[in-house]
């Protein structure tokens, strides 16, 4: 059986990374996907079209989730396209990394747009949907520096720990109504944005991590398939480590 069979997902950012690994996870679990990107667009088209053989509809959406407004357009289009909206990844983000010494005003702000104020926007978005469903499952994606801090990256370390925050509350104020809000925190997983680190700061992270390796967005990708589902469905108001023990 599949996990997410006919199940509407919404997920920002799967174009390529993480955000691609779950757009694929889910269209195997016979999810309908809807998919954002910013500027991939030829890749995010691609796996638009080599996903829809699956069965299931996957589209992909150009929609800057820092946008108030776009993330609005963005929910109405999906539900014109799809009818419903069961499950909301906010998984967009991006890295601008400085010594605080160094970090310039915008460098701050535009981490905090793209990484925080996205959730806001996209959670807002979906609400009254799911509020009328009476039923959505919200994953947010954190990660292990939200939660112990990194020297060089305070503004995404105050993004991400914002969203713990932000994920917390939302559990609060909607679990009466059957939406549940998790989160999801990332070690350090190889993809495009942990690519730009230099050698020595991977080797010093691979180092640390118990399981010894780095995590695949595929490993991401299977915890919010749970998170998506109904097996999680008496858990909300969590932050769950997928770190291979990087977090004790
Ligand atoms: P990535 O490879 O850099 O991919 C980032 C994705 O976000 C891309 O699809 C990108 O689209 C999209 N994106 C960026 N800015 C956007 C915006 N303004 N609006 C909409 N989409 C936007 O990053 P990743 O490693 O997969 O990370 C995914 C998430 O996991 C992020 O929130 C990150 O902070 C978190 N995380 C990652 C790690 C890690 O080790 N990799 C660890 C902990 C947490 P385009 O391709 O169009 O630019």
């Amino acid at each position: 059986m599949k996990l997410l069979q006919n199940k509407v997902a919404v997920i920002t950012g799967g174009s390529r990374g993480i955000g691609k690994g779950i757009v694929e996870v889910f269209a195997k679990q016979g999810a309908h996907v809807a998919f954002t990107y910013n500027s991939s667009s030829e890749a995010a088209q691609a796996l638009a079209s080599e996903l829809s053989a699956l069965g299931t509809t996957v589209r992909a959406y150009k929609s800057n989730a820092a946008s108030f407004e776009q993330s609005q357009e963005l929910v109405d289009q999906v539900l014109a396209d799809f009818g419903s909206i069961d499950i909301l990844i906010n998984n967009a983000g991006i890295t601008k990394d400085n010594l605080l010494m160094r970090i310039s005003e915008d460098d701050f702000d535009q981490v905090i747009e793209v990484n925080l104020k996205s959730v806001f926007n996209m959670t807002k978005a979906v609400q009254r949907t799911m509020l009328k469903q009476r039923h959505g499952s919200i994953i947010n994606m954190s990660s292990i520096v939200g939660v112990q801090g990194n020297a060089g990256q305070t503004n995404y370390a105050a993004s991400k720990a914002g969203i713990i925050g932000f994920s917390k509350s939302v559990a609060l104020e909607l679990g009466s109504r059957n939406i549940r809000c998790n989160v999801i925190a990332p070690g350090f997983i190889e993809t495009e944005m942990t690519a730009k680190l230099d050698e020595e700061t991977v080797k010093s992270w691979r180092d640390g991590i118990p399981l010894k390796r780095g995590g695949t967005p595929q490993d991401i990708a299977n915890t919010c398939v749970y998170l998506g589902s109904d097996l999680s469905s008496y858990m909300t108001g969590q932050v769950l480590h997928i770190d291979g023990g990087m977090y004790t």
